[in-house]
């Protein structure tokens, strides 16, 4: 792959807007260049534009380098520039598969890309031969989804290499699931693939969807490129500064990660014997798809009673299914007891 090739014209020829805190860094006695307020400490600075500190602690626990991530606005924010660095609007596209997370979609809207989706198997794996022969010249990215939003399971990694091995464009594996999967990351591979991304998430396991906190993994010159075009303080600081509190503090995602798979097993369980559950799909995430008998019906029930859950109902493969996301084991309860009622 030659990311020159891939990169749009503009953003290659792109002169990044320089900050003053990205042209001096270090400690100083007086700071009297980036006309801050000098009062009202510490919020009336700027923050690290490149999260230096952040990254360093992630490279810790992920086992790669700091220049190989890049930290986003959720990570919702590396999947819109990726669109913005790769694909001219209007002429490019993209390949995903069928259904997935809905940003993909949204994003290349945003950008005027043309998104060719592939449809699912009815197990909901994915083929890479099967998105190979939508993918021409003009397709740039390729993004996939593992485990899979709203499908609930991992997707198969020899098949994600096969896309890595045989598609010159860049491929996007989301796990913003993946803590709940164990050991099923593509993390390991990144040295291998300088075609691949790999999107992971504070608002998942780690429970910090509130501080929007989006991680990227990719190859310096990837992450180089994101930060040319990025807003100059994505990251704000208490954003940060929360993010390396929270992160000292593994044990516990690691605890709640183990509790919420405990509980996607009982939920499961107490689920699949009312009448109206018609399947349990098997889940590696932190939420369960079931296909039930009149879905809607139970979805407005539940909302009528104060339970809200995701009606993907009319998502294509997912007719008449609810997605529920593992709850604490008191709400899961509240959950079912309710679903009694319909019995
Ligand atoms: N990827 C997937 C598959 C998701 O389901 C979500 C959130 N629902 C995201 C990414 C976005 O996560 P965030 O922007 O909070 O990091």
């Amino acid at each position: 792959m030659d990311i020159n090739k891939l990169i749009r014209t503009n953003i290659k020829n792109l002169k990044p807007y320089s900050s003053a805190r990205d042209e001096y860094t270090g400690e100083a006695m007086v700071f009297l260049d980036a006309n801050e307020n000098p009062f009202n400490e510490p919020f009336n600075r700027y923050p690290d534009p490149l999260q230096r500190k952040v990254k360093e602690k992630i490279a810790a626990i992920k086992g790669c380098e700091s220049s190989q991530i890049f930290l986003g606005n959720g990570s919702d924010e590396p999947i819109d520039l990726l669109f913005r660095a790769f694909c001219d609007p209007g002429q490019d596209n993209i390949v995903t598969i069928d259904p997935t997370y809905g940003m993909y979609q949204v994003s290349a809207d945003i950008n005027d890309v043309e998104v060719r989706k592939v449809k699912l198997n009815p197990d909901y794996s994915f083929s890479a031969d099967a998105l190979l022969a939508q993918a021409d010249d003009k397709t740039k990215l390729i993004f996939i989804c593992s485990p899979n939003n709203p499908t609930g399971n991992l997707l198969s990694k020899s098949e994600t290499i096969k896309l890595l091995q045989r598609f010159s464009g860049l491929v996007i594996v989301d796990e913003a699931y993946i803590d709940f999967a164990p050991g099923a990351s593509l993390l390991a591979e990144l040295n291998q693939y300088e075609n691949l991304v790999i999107l992971q998430t504070f608002s998942k396991a780690w429970g910090m969807a509130g501080i929007r906190l989006g991680m990227a993994f990719a190859s310096p010159a990837i992450i180089q490129l994101f930060n040319k075009i990025k807003y100059p303080y994505n990251i704000n600081m208490l954003t940060q500064q929360k993010a390396l509190e929270l992160i000292e503090q593994e044990a516990d995602k690691n605890q709640w990660v183990e509790l919420l798979i405990n509980e996607r097993v009982q939920l499961a369980e107490n689920l699949k014997d009312f009448p109206f559950v018609e399947k349990i799909f098997p889940s590696d995430a932190n939420f369960l798809l079931v296909k039930m008998h009149d879905a809607r019906g139970i979805y407005d029930f539940l909302v009528e009673n104060g339970i809200i859950v995701r009606d993907r109902s009319k998502v294509v493969l997912c007719d008449d299914s609810l997605r529920i996301t593992v709850g604490k084991p008191e709400e899961n309860t509240i959950l079912i007891e309710k679903l009694k009622e319909l019995v």
